[in-house]
C-alpha cells in the first residue's frame, strides 16, 4: 500500500531512510504533489516521549505556545489552502 501524504493525502514516493533516535531505521517519503516529506508511519513515539516530558520542565507549555505559532504561520504562508481544510 503507497504511503499517503498527511497534509495533502496525495502519493509519496520513497525518499530516503535515516536512523531515529540512534537505532530505527526509519523510511522517509515526498508527497508528489505539495513536496511535504514524512516518515513511516511513526512507531517509535511512545519511546520517544516517555523520557521527554520531565516534571522539571517548567517552559514545556510556554514552547508548545512558541512552537505552536511558528507552525501556524508557516502553514498559513506556505500551504494557504490546508486554512479552508481545517476552518480557519
Ligand atoms: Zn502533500
Amino acid at each position: 500500500m503507497p504511503e499517503r501524504c498527511r497534509v495533502c493525502e496525495v502519493v509519496s514516493e520513497f525518499f530516503g531512510r535515516a536512523p531515529v533516535l540512534g537505532k530505527h531505521d526509519v523510511a522517509y517519503f515526498r508527497c508528489r504533489g505539495c513536496g511535504y516529506v514524512q516518515t513511516e508511519e511513526p512507531y517509535w513515539l511512545t519511546e520517544s516521549y516517555s523520557e521527554a516530558i520531565r516534571n522539571t520542565d517548567v517552559g514545556i507549555v510556554e514552547r508548545d505556545g512558541m512552537f505552536s505559532n511558528g507552525t501556524g504561520y508557516l502553514e498559513w504562508v506556505f500551504l494557504p489552502w490546508a486554512g479552508e481544510r481545517y476552518g480557519r
